[in-house]
Protein backbone atom coordinates (compact mmCIF):
# COMPACT_ATOMS: atom_id res chain seq x y z
CA UNK A 1 0.00 0.00 0.00
CA UNK A 2 1.19 3.53 -1.04
CA UNK A 3 1.42 5.72 2.41
CA UNK A 4 0.98 8.74 0.59
CA UNK A 5 3.84 10.21 2.63
CA UNK A 6 6.93 10.38 -0.13
CA UNK A 7 8.64 13.59 -0.28
CA UNK A 8 7.86 14.26 3.53
CA UNK A 9 10.48 15.41 6.32
CA UNK A 10 10.04 13.41 9.01
CA UNK A 11 12.25 14.18 12.55
CA UNK A 12 13.00 10.63 14.54
CA UNK A 13 14.36 11.15 17.74
CA UNK A 14 15.99 8.52 19.63
CA UNK A 15 16.88 6.53 15.76
CA UNK A 16 20.03 5.07 16.02
CA UNK A 17 18.90 1.51 17.59
CA UNK A 18 15.63 -0.05 18.72
CA UNK A 19 12.43 0.83 18.19
CA UNK A 20 13.19 4.51 16.64
CA UNK A 21 15.96 3.33 14.25
CA UNK A 22 12.44 0.90 13.09
CA UNK A 23 10.25 3.60 12.89
CA UNK A 24 12.77 5.73 10.62
CA UNK A 25 13.28 2.39 8.14
CA UNK A 26 9.98 2.43 7.38
CA UNK A 27 9.29 6.29 6.96
CA UNK A 28 12.96 6.30 4.17
CA UNK A 29 11.12 2.85 2.94
CA UNK A 30 8.16 5.31 2.38
CA UNK A 31 9.96 7.69 0.40
CA UNK A 32 9.95 10.39 3.37
CA UNK A 33 13.61 12.19 4.15
CA UNK A 34 14.35 11.71 7.06
CA UNK A 35 16.52 13.56 10.40
CA UNK A 36 17.75 10.92 13.09
CA UNK A 37 18.80 11.81 16.09
CA UNK A 38 20.81 10.40 19.01
CA UNK A 39 24.02 11.02 21.13
CA UNK A 40 26.50 8.80 20.09
CA UNK A 41 27.48 9.77 16.40
CA UNK A 42 29.29 6.67 15.89
CA UNK A 43 25.86 4.36 15.85
CA UNK A 44 24.17 7.07 14.02
CA UNK A 45 26.49 7.11 11.10
CA UNK A 46 26.52 3.89 10.67
CA UNK A 47 22.33 3.20 10.90
CA UNK A 48 21.98 6.28 8.32
CA UNK A 49 24.08 4.52 6.01
CA UNK A 50 22.19 0.94 6.37
CA UNK A 51 18.82 3.08 5.96
CA UNK A 52 20.26 5.21 2.68
CA UNK A 53 21.61 1.39 1.20
CA UNK A 54 18.32 -0.49 2.07
CA UNK A 55 15.86 2.32 1.10
CA UNK A 56 17.33 4.64 -1.02
CA UNK A 57 16.64 7.71 1.03
CA UNK A 58 18.07 11.20 1.78
CA UNK A 59 18.98 10.36 5.23
CA UNK A 60 20.56 13.04 7.71
CA UNK A 61 22.07 12.99 10.98
CA UNK A 62 22.17 15.41 14.44
CA UNK A 63 24.34 13.98 17.25
CA UNK A 64 22.57 15.27 20.08
CA UNK A 65 21.13 14.62 23.17
CA UNK A 66 17.57 15.38 22.80
CA UNK A 67 16.50 15.80 26.29
CA UNK A 68 19.20 19.41 26.53
CA UNK A 69 17.83 22.67 24.92
CA UNK A 70 21.01 22.61 22.88
CA UNK A 71 20.12 19.23 21.57
CA UNK A 72 16.62 20.15 20.77
CA UNK A 73 17.72 23.39 18.85
CA UNK A 74 20.50 21.75 17.12
CA UNK A 75 17.85 18.51 15.99
CA UNK A 76 15.33 21.36 15.02
CA UNK A 77 17.93 23.67 12.72
CA UNK A 78 18.36 20.42 11.13
CA UNK A 79 15.11 19.76 9.97
CA UNK A 80 13.08 23.07 10.61
CA UNK A 81 9.62 22.11 9.30
CA UNK A 82 9.36 18.33 9.87
CA UNK A 83 6.23 16.85 8.46
CA UNK A 84 6.42 13.70 10.74
CA UNK A 85 7.83 13.87 14.39
CA UNK A 86 8.66 10.29 16.39
CA UNK A 87 9.25 11.67 19.76
CA UNK A 88 11.28 9.23 21.89
CA UNK A 89 14.21 9.38 24.34
CA UNK A 90 12.70 12.68 25.60
CA UNK A 91 11.69 14.82 21.56
CA UNK A 92 11.49 17.88 20.85
CA UNK A 93 8.08 19.04 22.84
CA UNK A 94 5.32 18.76 19.77
CA UNK A 95 4.92 22.77 20.36
CA UNK A 96 8.09 23.48 17.90
CA UNK A 97 6.63 21.30 15.18
CA UNK A 98 3.34 22.28 15.36
CA UNK A 99 2.47 25.43 14.07
CA UNK A 100 4.26 24.52 10.42
CA UNK A 101 2.50 21.68 10.68
CA UNK A 102 -1.11 23.26 10.90
CA UNK A 103 0.06 25.95 8.51
CA UNK A 104 0.90 23.36 5.65
CA UNK A 105 -2.34 21.35 6.42
CA UNK A 106 -0.22 17.99 7.33
CA UNK A 107 1.63 16.76 10.62
CA UNK A 108 1.76 13.15 12.19
CA UNK A 109 3.62 13.35 15.92
CA UNK A 110 4.10 10.06 17.26
CA UNK A 111 4.91 9.61 20.84
CA UNK A 112 6.58 6.64 21.98
CA UNK A 113 5.78 6.31 25.08
CA UNK A 114 5.34 2.56 27.03
CA UNK A 115 2.50 -0.39 28.03
CA UNK A 116 3.19 0.91 31.45
CA UNK A 117 0.49 3.43 30.73
CA UNK A 118 -2.08 0.90 30.53
CA UNK A 119 -0.36 -1.58 33.41
CA UNK A 120 2.36 0.74 35.46
CA UNK A 121 5.57 -1.77 35.66
CA UNK A 122 6.75 -1.20 39.41
CA UNK A 123 10.61 -1.30 38.87
CA UNK A 124 10.21 1.87 36.75
CA UNK A 125 8.99 4.20 39.70
CA UNK A 126 8.18 7.56 38.10
CA UNK A 127 8.62 6.80 34.73
CA UNK A 128 4.74 5.09 35.24
CA UNK A 129 4.07 8.75 35.73
CA UNK A 130 5.98 10.72 33.31
CA UNK A 131 4.78 8.71 30.57
CA UNK A 132 0.99 8.90 32.02
CA UNK A 133 1.19 12.32 32.24
CA UNK A 134 2.52 12.79 28.68
CA UNK A 135 -0.50 10.70 27.72
CA UNK A 136 -2.90 13.20 29.34
CA UNK A 137 -0.86 16.26 27.63
CA UNK A 138 -1.63 14.30 23.88
CA UNK A 139 -5.22 13.42 24.62
CA UNK A 140 -6.22 17.41 25.21
CA UNK A 141 -4.14 18.47 22.20
CA UNK A 142 -4.50 15.88 19.74
CA UNK A 143 -7.86 16.85 19.81
CA UNK A 144 -6.78 20.45 18.81
CA UNK A 145 -4.86 19.91 15.96
CA UNK A 146 -6.55 17.43 13.91
CA UNK A 147 -9.19 20.01 11.89
CA UNK A 148 -5.89 20.91 9.97
CA UNK A 149 -4.84 17.60 9.45
CA UNK A 150 -2.68 17.38 12.39
CA UNK A 151 -2.48 13.96 14.11
CA UNK A 152 -0.65 13.08 17.44
CA UNK A 153 -0.46 9.52 18.77
CA UNK A 154 1.19 7.71 21.26
CA UNK A 155 2.64 3.80 20.48
CA UNK A 156 2.97 1.77 23.96
CA UNK A 157 5.57 -1.05 22.98
CA UNK A 158 5.57 -3.93 25.49
CA UNK A 159 8.75 -6.05 24.94
CA UNK A 160 10.94 -5.30 22.09
CA UNK A 161 14.18 -7.12 21.99
CA UNK A 162 16.35 -4.05 21.88
CA UNK A 163 19.71 -2.83 23.66
CA UNK A 164 17.70 -1.30 26.37
CA UNK A 165 15.75 -4.59 26.88
CA UNK A 166 19.40 -6.80 26.34
CA UNK A 167 20.37 -4.32 29.28
CA UNK A 168 17.71 -5.07 31.31
CA UNK A 169 17.77 -8.95 30.91
CA UNK A 170 21.06 -8.69 32.25
CA UNK A 171 20.61 -7.13 35.19
CA UNK A 172 17.36 -9.54 36.22
CA UNK A 173 19.85 -12.07 35.51
CA UNK A 174 22.48 -10.82 37.82
CA UNK A 175 19.81 -10.38 40.63
CA UNK A 176 17.95 -13.69 40.60
CA UNK A 177 21.74 -15.28 39.45
CA UNK A 178 19.83 -17.38 36.83
CA UNK A 179 21.78 -16.84 32.90
CA UNK A 180 20.92 -14.18 30.68
CA UNK A 181 19.24 -17.15 28.25
CA UNK A 182 16.75 -18.24 31.22
CA UNK A 183 15.76 -14.85 31.86
CA UNK A 184 15.28 -14.89 28.35
CA UNK A 185 13.05 -17.64 28.17
CA UNK A 186 10.82 -17.09 31.29
CA UNK A 187 10.26 -13.66 29.70
CA UNK A 188 9.37 -14.56 26.44
CA UNK A 189 7.02 -17.19 27.81
CA UNK A 190 4.62 -14.87 29.55
CA UNK A 191 3.80 -13.55 26.23
CA UNK A 192 1.22 -14.65 24.45
CA UNK A 193 2.93 -14.29 20.89
CA UNK A 194 5.45 -15.96 22.46
CA UNK A 195 8.70 -14.24 21.49
CA UNK A 196 9.53 -10.47 21.49
CA UNK A 197 8.67 -7.97 19.07
CA UNK A 198 11.11 -6.71 16.28
CA UNK A 199 11.71 -3.21 15.54
CA UNK A 200 10.78 -3.70 12.43
CA UNK A 201 7.33 -4.75 13.40
CA UNK A 202 7.11 -1.54 15.16
CA UNK A 203 8.01 0.72 12.37
CA UNK A 204 5.58 -0.58 10.43
CA UNK A 205 2.08 0.88 12.82
CA UNK A 206 4.77 3.71 12.97
CA UNK A 207 4.78 4.72 9.15
CA UNK A 208 0.77 3.79 9.05
CA UNK A 209 0.20 6.32 11.73
CA UNK A 210 2.19 8.66 9.63
CA UNK A 211 0.54 7.98 6.53
CA UNK A 212 -2.10 10.22 4.42
CA UNK A 213 -4.97 7.75 4.93
CA UNK A 214 -4.49 7.95 8.62
CA UNK A 215 -5.79 11.52 8.85
CA UNK A 216 -8.83 10.44 11.34
CA UNK A 217 -6.90 9.06 14.11
CA UNK A 218 -5.30 11.22 16.57
CA UNK A 219 -4.82 10.87 20.16
CA UNK A 220 -5.09 7.20 20.58
CA UNK A 221 -2.71 4.43 22.35
CA UNK A 222 -1.82 2.02 20.10
CA UNK A 223 -0.47 -1.18 22.22
CA UNK A 224 1.70 -3.45 20.59
CA UNK A 225 2.40 -6.16 22.67
CA UNK A 226 1.64 -9.76 21.15
CA UNK A 227 -1.37 -9.96 23.46
CA UNK A 228 1.07 -9.98 27.05
CA UNK A 229 -1.92 -6.72 28.73
CA UNK A 230 -4.73 -8.94 29.88
CA UNK A 231 -7.30 -6.12 29.72
CA UNK A 232 -10.69 -6.24 27.01
CA UNK A 233 -9.76 -2.73 26.63
P1 LIG B 1 17.33 1.47 22.64
O1 LIG B 1 17.41 0.28 21.79
O2 LIG B 1 18.24 1.60 23.82
O3 LIG B 1 17.49 2.76 21.70
C1 LIG B 1 17.40 4.06 22.25
C2 LIG B 1 17.79 5.07 21.18
O4 LIG B 1 17.59 6.39 21.71
C3 LIG B 1 19.25 5.00 20.77
O5 LIG B 1 19.36 5.38 19.42
C4 LIG B 1 19.90 6.04 21.68
O6 LIG B 1 21.15 6.45 21.12
C5 LIG B 1 18.83 7.13 21.67
N1 LIG B 1 18.80 8.03 22.83
C6 LIG B 1 18.73 7.68 24.14
N2 LIG B 1 18.73 8.78 24.91
C7 LIG B 1 18.81 9.84 24.07
C8 LIG B 1 18.88 11.23 24.27
N3 LIG B 1 18.87 11.76 25.49
N4 LIG B 1 18.95 12.04 23.18
C9 LIG B 1 18.96 11.52 21.93
N5 LIG B 1 18.90 10.19 21.67
C10 LIG B 1 18.84 9.38 22.75
O7 LIG B 1 15.84 1.65 23.29
P2 LIG B 1 14.42 1.15 22.73
O8 LIG B 1 14.17 -0.21 23.26
O9 LIG B 1 14.30 1.43 21.28
O10 LIG B 1 13.45 2.12 23.55
C11 LIG B 1 12.91 3.33 23.00
C12 LIG B 1 11.81 3.85 23.96
O11 LIG B 1 10.77 2.87 24.06
C13 LIG B 1 12.30 4.10 25.39
O12 LIG B 1 11.65 5.25 25.92
C14 LIG B 1 11.86 2.87 26.14
O13 LIG B 1 11.65 3.09 27.51
C15 LIG B 1 10.52 2.58 25.42
N6 LIG B 1 10.12 1.19 25.61
C16 LIG B 1 10.83 0.17 25.06
C17 LIG B 1 10.42 -1.15 25.27
C18 LIG B 1 11.16 -2.33 24.69
O14 LIG B 1 10.70 -3.46 24.89
N7 LIG B 1 12.24 -2.15 23.99
C19 LIG B 1 9.26 -1.39 26.03
C20 LIG B 1 8.55 -0.32 26.57
C21 LIG B 1 8.99 0.97 26.36
P3 LIG B 1 22.29 7.18 22.03
O15 LIG B 1 22.47 6.36 23.27
O16 LIG B 1 23.48 7.23 21.13
O17 LIG B 1 21.76 8.56 22.32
Amino acid sequence: MDLGIRGKTALVCGASKGLGRGCATALAREGCRVTLIARQREALEKTAGEIRAATGATVAIVAADITSEEGRAAALAACPNPDILVSNAGGPPPKATLDGMISRRFGRIVNITSSAVKAPIAELALSNGARTGLTGFVAGLARQTVAYNVTINNMLPGRFWTDRLRSNTDFIAKEKGKTVEEVKRELEKAIPAGRFGTPEEFGELCAYLCSAQASYITGQNFLIDGGIYPGTF
